[in-house]
């Protein structure tokens, strides 16, 4: 390459950076360019950076739509929408899958929002059931009365819509306990399960001590008798009465110390009411309705990975068939805790409002931020199928979701802390924008007269006589910032390093944004992550539709809530 093939090059890096960034592009960013696409001229970065920093400063002075114009007459094909590649297949292959008909789950608790986690492994279920062209079930793990609440379940469906995850078959484990009744009175007719009427430091010590309790002592007659009793009212109450599994008290893997499979729970349950008072756990439900309900995989989170011996244990004793077990790590977002013990204080004192926060990781408070079940799927699977847990920056989740929102989000402008700025010699009239700076999104038309709105920051930066370019309206001079911000229009051919955005005094349109931060800093909850204000953008808001993304020129990605407010998504 001659140094006219390199000029050019960087040229149309240059021209190309700078219309996808209002105009502005900078010299750090084409050198990095530059060297990824000409290795030879690693050796060259003394030489080539001036004529870098000249470019640069050249394609900075002209408009935005000049260097639109500049790309669309010499290089078109940048702005050709790329070519779409096949999604690569992340997930490894599933063993044990010939000549069978896959069928996964996601087996959620309804105690609470899904969140993230509960997205990697509805996801990750997901994509295996469609790898194979096999099923996926929704499965409600609802055995705890008293945790479980309505909305939950609804949350759960709401949440799983959202994503796109469609559900071959939804299943309550609430509405078929009469089936791991049965299974359980096997389990005590072959001695491997006992009632035990132990107190719970009793039980629990026990099992650090790998002590037998005297309960195991006695007849599968009189465990069958105590049994029943479990589910009338004369003897046993809450907490007095366990079936507990024979595992092996002495075993090195503490799962397998005599597990409870049922206890007593006599509050209400949130769908079958008080028809029930014995319970089962997800040690003994989860995998009977595994096995019932023909799954050949089952994705389960690794902390599950030390009661496989366990599970696989009870399916033996029964004669049941095995789902494939396939673990994964979990999945959370720095500083943005998933765990009710975490968020339930918060939200208790008030600190947040509600599990719909943009400031929190849970599925409906990424929707309302803007995020895209698309971006929380690529973002998921991007992840692959490690074992190690995951606590992710929530720019890389940003990152995803921004190739998702950008080619389809209008330009608009707004200015927070705004401060009049009258020019001279504007004569009123109407002026055209692009709605994006390479996308057809279509255009506004805007009236103009000599008062603007600027942003206070940016009025803070200027300097009498220093020319400045209003983007989209042309260049104007500074003349005066000591009550007002006065300037003059001037020649769109003179110089001006500064490019920022403004609203027409007369398009003026106050909404309330949004700005939601890290919920947490170094383990501490940060209190200044909600902040509001009141910002001016232009009438052109109101035409959007709730919900629809938009870039603020300078500021980043928002998205519209209502008519009066946006929430911001991302920079
Ligand atoms: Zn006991």
């Amino acid at each position: 390459m001659n140094d006219e093939e390199i000029k050019k090059e960087i040229r149309k890096f240059a021209l190309q950076n700078a219309i996808e960034h209002e105009g502005q592009t900078r010299d750090k960013t084409i050198l990095a360019k530059i060297l990824g696409s000409i290795p030879e001229l690693r050796q060259k970065v003394q030489e080539i950076s001036p004529v870098i920093t000249e470019i640069v400063s050249e394609i900075n002075q002209i408009p935005l739509e000049q260097q639109q114009k500049e790309i669309a007459e010499k290089y078109p094909e940048l702005l050709q929408v790329e070519e779409k590649k096949p999604e690569q297949n992340v997930l490894p292959a599933l063993r044990n899958t010939e000549g069978k008909t896959i069928i996964t789950r996601f087996p959620p608790a309804p105690n609470g929002y899904p969140h993230i986690g509960h997205a990697k492994a509805a996801i990750i279920s997901e994509e295996y059931a469609k790898m194979y062209g096999g099923k996926i079930i929704l499965r409600y793990e609802d055995t705890n009365p008293g945790t479980e609440r309505l909305e939950y379940y609804a949350a759960i469906k709401v949440g799983m819509d959202w994503l796109g995850i469609q559900f071959d078959k939804i299943e309550h484990v609430s509405d078929n306990l009469e089936n791991l009744y049965e299974n359980a009175e096997k389990l005590i007719k072959s001695n491997d399960a006992y009632v035990c009427i132990c107190k719970q430091d009793t039980i629990s010590k026990n099992r650090k001590e790998m002590i037998e309790c005297n309960c195991t002592k006695r007849s599968m007659e009189e465990n069958e008798q105590m049994w029943h009793e479990m589910f009338g009212e004369k003897k046993f109450k809450e907490g007095q009465a366990l079936l507990r599994f024979r595992g092996d008290m002495k075993s090195g893997n503490t799962t397998m110390r005599d597990p409870t499979l049922f206890r007593i729970n006599t509050k209400k349950h949130a769908r079958a009411d008080q028809k029930y008072r014995v319970w089962p756990t997800y040690d003994f439900s989860g995998i009977i309705f595994d096995s019932n309900s023909g799954v050949t995989h089952a994705m389960r989170s690794k902390e599950f990975e030390l009661r496989k011996e366990l599970h696989h244990n009870i399916l033996d004793k029964l004669g049941m068939g095995k789902a494939e077990f396939v673990f994964f790590g979990r999945l959370e977002l720095e500083g943005m805790p998933v765990s009710k013990s975490a968020l339930k204080p918060l939200i208790e004192d008030g600190k947040i409002p509600w599990y719909d926060d943009p400031r929190l990781p849970t599925l409906e408070g990424l929707r309302r931020r803007g995020i895209r079940p698309e971006a929380v799927r690529k973002f998921i699977l991007s992840l692959g199928l490690t074992k190690n847990d995951t606590n992710s920056p929530f720019a890389t989740l940003e990152a995803f979701n921004k190739k998702i929102v950008d080619p389809e989000c209008v330009r608009l402008h707004m200015v927070s802390d705004p401060k009049k700025m009258k020019i001279s010699n504007f004569e009123a009239r109407e002026i055209t924008l692009a709605n994006h700076p390479t996308k057809d999104l279509g255009t506004r038309t805007v009236m103009v007269d000599d008062v603007l709105l600027i942003s206070g920051s940016d009025a803070k930066q200027m300097k009498v006589g220093e020319n400045v370019r209003l983007l989209g309206l042309g260049i104007v001079k500074i003349t005066n910032l000591t009550d007002q911000i006065d300037a003059e229009l001037v020649d769109d051919s003179e110089k001006a390093e500064k490019k920022i955005q403004w609203v027409a005094g007369k398009d003026a349109l106050q909404i309330k944004v949004i700005v939601p931060d890290l919920l947490f800093i170094n383990e501490e909850f940060n209190k200044d992550s909600l902040q509001t204000h009141e910002v001016i953008t232009e009438s052109a808001y109101s035409n959007l539709k709730d919900d629809a993304e938009i870039q603020f020129v300078r500021l980043g990605y928002y998205r519209k809530e209502s008519s009066h407010q946006a929430i911001f998504t991302h920079k």
